[in-house]
């Protein structure tokens, strides 16, 4: 028997259309399947009743003769920190504890235009702020391969929602790997688009020059179909941007040869685990044996990528999560009733550690003695990258490495030693830094059977091209 998850959307629909299922079906399949799953921990809400209600309201849909949308039937998760209008949302912060959304996302809004059906918010790191999704105020979200390892981070809910099969697809968001690596740890694709693609409109922010929405899937088409729908101008977001939107999931066929640039660096990084970089290299030498060439590129900054990556995301999170203030949103301590405590308790009880340690070491990064240290060399930095990015990209299709430097590792592995964690992020920062789109594929698998991501980059707004190749990449045959 084919799994729900063995089809892709337009399949579900071509069902939907024939009979043979009906949105209320798929709905109640997978409320059946979220009860059983309950210990993973990935949902922090069910839209149940909700859920049900749409699903049968589209199904009178299936048999009029009315226009349904491109995403009909389509069953959806979304992050805990992407506001729906009159639904709880709280970033996984408990300072956010009780507070419903006022108004929808701009991606909200697309994803209900186009008839799909939203079930639930998912669980994540606070603030979308770690690795590994021990970071929630809600508690750890399991990975559904191996209960004793993480589904990565910061979207890791919307990973395993996925992986556990508990709807069709979600969205997450990524502002340094937090979509591609949980694809990676949990054997899904995961989409990062370009810098602007999608409206940050709704999207509780972390860093903002960084933060982008995009789904996670069991294919690409899928992938493709979401981003031809969630992609575009937005008036309530500026940086979203005018460029037009391609039929993504109308072009997937790949007929060139592709150029692809390899870093050295990145295949010859010490924390980079044997598997992961055999696995890359057995896919590099079948893309050559298929014709498309494969060249080394000299790239000497890898190691500057996590500085500057979290100088300036912590510098943006201090001013970004200054509006949690004890007065405006969600909570507030009842152990202060003047001002200044109000603010000063709200906060200290209200964010968890990790937060708190980016707010302080953003807030230090920006402060006058240190400013030019720091935040300005950073920003400096980001220049060069892009700059370097952007050439490479005149000569290049692509660029290929891993996602992450090992499969998903244990719970508590890495907590005592925030270095260690943030090094997990060492692949994944580049295309946030310089604002160009990556995808992960579930390409292979270790010894174990534990997933490995292979993280293909291509140059701003080329995901029609990405996403093209992904698919041909996924119909490869690895040795696993
Ligand atoms: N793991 C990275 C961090 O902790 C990325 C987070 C993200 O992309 N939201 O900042």
């Amino acid at each position: 028997m084919t799994e729900l998850s063995d089809k892709t959307i337009k399949q579900i629909q071509t069902e939907l259309k024939t009979g043979s299922t009906s949105c209320e079906k798929l709905v109640r399949d997978y409320l059946q399947k979220i009860d059983e799953a309950k210990h993973l921990n990935a949902f922090l809400e069910v839209f149940s009743d909700e859920a049900i209600e749409r699903a049968k309201e589209l199904d009178k849909k299936t048999t009029e003769i009315t226009i349904k949308g491109k995403l009909f039937g389509c069953v959806i998760a979304i992050k805990d920190n992407i506001c729906y209008k009159q639904h709880k949302v709280s970033a996984g912060s408990k300072i956010l504890e009780g507070f419903t959304s006022l108004y929808n996302s701009t991606v909200v809004e697309r994803l209900l235009a186009e008839d799909a059906i939203i079930i639930g918010r998912t669980n994540c790191d606070e603030f979308a702020m770690g690795s590994s999704n021990e970071n929630s105020a809600y508690g750890n979200v399991l990975n559904a391969q191996d209960n004793s390892r993480v589904p990565g981070g910061s979207s890791g809910g919307s990973a395993v929602v996925v992986q556990a099969n508990l709807c069709h697809a979600s969205l997450g968001s990524d502002t340094g790997g937090s979509i591609r690596q949980p694809a990676a740890f949990c054997g899904l694709v995961g989409l990062k688009p370009t810098y602007g693609r999608v409206s940050r409109y709704g999207l509780i922010a972390y860093a903002s020059s960084f933060d982008q929405i995009g789904p996670f899937t069991h294919n690409i088409e899928d992938a493709a179909l979401i981003m031809e729908v969630i992609s575009g101008k937005d008036n309530y977001d500026s940086t979203s941007s005018s460029e037009i939107v391609p039929a993504y999931s109308f072009e997937l066929g790949f007929d060139k040869k592709a150029r692809i640039a390899v870093f050295p660096s990145t295949m010859n990084s010490d924390g980079l685990n044997a598997e992961v970089k055999s696995s890359l290299e057995n896919l590099l030498n079948d893309l050559k044996s298929e014709g498309h060439s494969v060249e080394e590129v000299g790239f000497n900054l890898l190691d500057h990528l996590i500085a500057t990556y979290y100088v300036l995301t912590t510098a943006e999170a201090s001013s970004n999560l200054a509006r949690f203030d004890g007065v405006h949103y969600g909570y507030r301590s009842k152990n202060a009733d003047e001002m200044d405590p109000v603010y000063k308790r709200s906060r200290t009880e209200g964010f968890g550690k990790e937060v708190k340690n980016r707010i302080m070491l953003g807030t230090f990064v920006l402060s006058s003695g240190y400013y030019d240290a720091y935040y300005s060399r950073a920003q400096k930095v980001r220049r060069i990258l892009t700059d370097e990015i952007r050439d490479i990209f005149k000569e290049y299709d692509f660029i290929i490495m891993p996602t992450s430097p090992t499969v998903a590792f244990k719970f508590g592995e890495k907590t005592d030693n925030p270095v260690e964690m943030y090094l997990a992020d060492i692949y994944t920062v580049l295309a946030n830094l310089t604002g160009i789109p990556a995808i992960s594929l579930p390409l292979a698998e270790d010894k174990n059977g534990l997933p490995i991501g292979v993280q293909l980059l291509a140059d701003k707004f080329q995901e029609s091209k990405l996403l093209a190749f992904s698919e041909k990449l996924m119909q490869i045959e690895t040795p696993k």
